[in-house]
C-alpha cells in the first residue's frame, strides 16, 4: 500500500488524483489531503477518503474544518497554516506527494517534499520556474524522484527512455516540441482579444481546467511557463524547446531524436492520464480515461503559434534567456496581472502590457537560495500592482 499526499486536493489536479486513487483501494490510499480555504469540498473529501491529515493554509477555514470533523466523529488530523501544508508534504507514512497547489502559493510544500526524498509529482510548474534549479538540487541531494504531472511533460518524459535524472539533458535528443490547444482565442482577431471578459477567457475548448490556468492558456502564457519548465526538468537549451499549435489537443508533445525519428505521447485530454502514468510509475494502472478513437479524431493539424497576437509567449522566452530571477519576476507579474484581470480590474491586453513593464524594469538577479527568489517574487508582485494601477480598466 502506498501512501499519497494531496497538496490542493480540492482543484482540478487534487480532485483528479483522488478519483485514479479511488479506483486502486488496494494499492494507494489518500493518507494526507491540503488546500488553501475549501472547507466544504475538504470536508466532504475526508468523509469519503477518510485521510489521517486534513491541512487548510487559511487558519479560519482550518478552525471551521475541524469543528465540522469533530461533529462528524471523523478522527482526521487537521493542520493550519503554510507549516501545515509542509509537513504533510514530508510525512514518512505518504511518500507520493502529488504537488498540485497552483501559483507561487505551492512553492515552500514543493521544495519541502523534494528536501525530504519524496516521489514527488510535479503539476505545481510555477515552483519549477521559479526555482527550478534550486529544487533540481534539493532532489539530487535527498534522492527524491521527480514525475511531471503537467500534460506535455508527461508526454515527453513517457517519450524519453528511462533511467535519466532530472536536469540532465537526455542523449540523442534533437529538440522537444510542446503541443498547445491555442486557447479560446486562436483565431479571434488582435483587436477582439484585447477585449476579452474572464468568462470568455476560462471557457477551454479542450481542457478543464481552474480559472488562474485558464487564462494562463487564453494569452499562451500557459505555454511560455512550460517552455521553462521542460527546459529545467531535461536539461536542455532553451532553443531546443518549441512551441507547436496543435488544435485537436490529443498529441500532448513530442521529442525528436538526432537521427530525424519523433516519438509522440496521444490520448484523449484528460489530467488523469498523467495522474496514473505518474501513481503507478514504473508500472501502468487504469486510469478511468476512455480510449482515444482516432478515426473519429480525424485530421491532427499544426500550426506556428502567432508571437504578434500572443506576446506572453515570446516574453517567458526572454525570461528564460535571462534566467536568474528572471522566470520568477515574470511569473509573478503574472499571477497579480492574471488576477487583476479575473476581478475586472485590467484589460485582457493589459496582463501582457503589466508583465512587459514589470520584467523591463525588474533588475535581474541570481536564484541560487530560496530568499532572492522570494525577494523577487515580492519586489515583482509590487511593481506588478503598481503598474495594475496605473493601467486601470478601459472596457
Ligand atoms: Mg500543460
Amino acid at each position: 500500500m502506498i501512501g499519497v499526499a494531496i497538496l490542493g486536493s480540492t482543484g482540478t489536479i487534487g480532485e483528479n488524483t483522488l478519483d485514479v486513487i479511488a479506483r486502486h483501494p488496494q494499492r494507494f490510499r489518500a493518507v494526507a489531503l491540503g488546500a488553501r480555504r475549501d472547507v466544504t469540498k475538504m470536508l466532504a473529501q475526508c468523509e469519503r477518503f477518510r485521510p489521517d491529515y486534513a491541512a487548510l493554509a487559511e487558519p479560519d477555514a482550518a478552525a471551521t474544518l475541524e469543528r465540522e470533523l469533530r461533529a462528524r466523529g471523523l478522527p482526521t488530523r487537521v493542520l493550519a497554516g503554510g507549516q501545515g501544508l509542509e509537513h504533510i508534504a514530508t510525512l514518512k507514512e505518504a511518500p507520493a506527494v502529488m504537488a498540485g497547489i497552483v501559483g507561487a502559493a505551492g512553492l515552500p510544500s514543493t521544495l519541502a517534499a523534494a528536501r525530504a526524498g519524496q516521489r514527488l509529482m510535479i503539476a505545481n510548474k510555477e515552483s519549477l520556474v521559479m526555482a527550478g534549479p534550486l529544487l533540481l538540487g534539493l532532489a539530487r541531494a535527498s534522492g527524491a524522484t521527480l514525475l511531471p504531472i503537467d500534460s506535455e511533460h508527461n508526454a515527453i518524459f513517457q517519450c524519453l527512455p528511462p533511467g535519466l535524472e532530472a536536469g540532465r539533458a537526455p542523449p540523442g535528443v534533437r529538440r522537444i516540441l510542446l503541443t498547445a490547444s491555442g486557447g479560446p482565442f486562436l483565431d479571434w482577431s488582435a483587436e477582439r482579444i484585447a477585449q476579452a471578459t474572464p468568462e470568455q477567457a476560462c471557457k477551454h475548448p479542450k481542457w478543464v481546467m481552474g480559472r488562474k490556468i485558464s487564462v494562463d492558456s487564453a494569452t499562451l502564457m500557459n505555454k511560455g511557463l512550460e517552455v521553462i519548465e521542460a527546459r529545467i526538468l531535461f536539461g536542455l537549451a532553451l532553443e531546443q524547446v518549441e512551441v507547436v499549435v496543435h488544435r485537436q489537443s490529443l498529441v500532448h508533445s513530442l521529442v525528436e531524436y538526432v537521427d530525424g525519428s519523433m516519438l509522440a505521447q496521444l490520448g484523449s485530454p484528460d489530467m488523469r492520464t498523467p495522474i496514473a502514468h505518474a501513481l503507478g510509475w514504473p508500472e501502468r494502472i487504469d486510469s478511468g480515461v476512455e480510449s482515444l478513437d482516432l478515426a473519429r479524431a480525424g485530421t491532427l493539424q499544426f500550426e506556428p503559434p502567432d508571437m504578434a497576437r500572443f506576446p506572453c509567449l515570446a516574453l517567458a522566452r526572454e525570461a528564460a534567456r535571462a534566467g536568474g530571477t528572471a522566470p520568477a519576476v515574470l511569473n509573478a507579474a503574472n499571477e497579480v496581472a492574471v488576477a487583476a484581470f479575473l476581478e475586472g480590474r485590467l484589460n485582457f491586453s493589459g496582463i501582457a502590457a503589466v508583465i512587459e513593464a514589470v520584467v523591463r524594469d525588474c533588475p535581474a538577479g541570481t536564484a541560487e537560495d530560496l530568499d532572492s527568489v522570494l525577494a523577487a517574487d515580492a519586489d515583482a508582485r509590487r511593481r506588478a500592482l503598481r503598474e495594475v494601477g496605473g493601467a486601470g480598466v478601459t472596457v
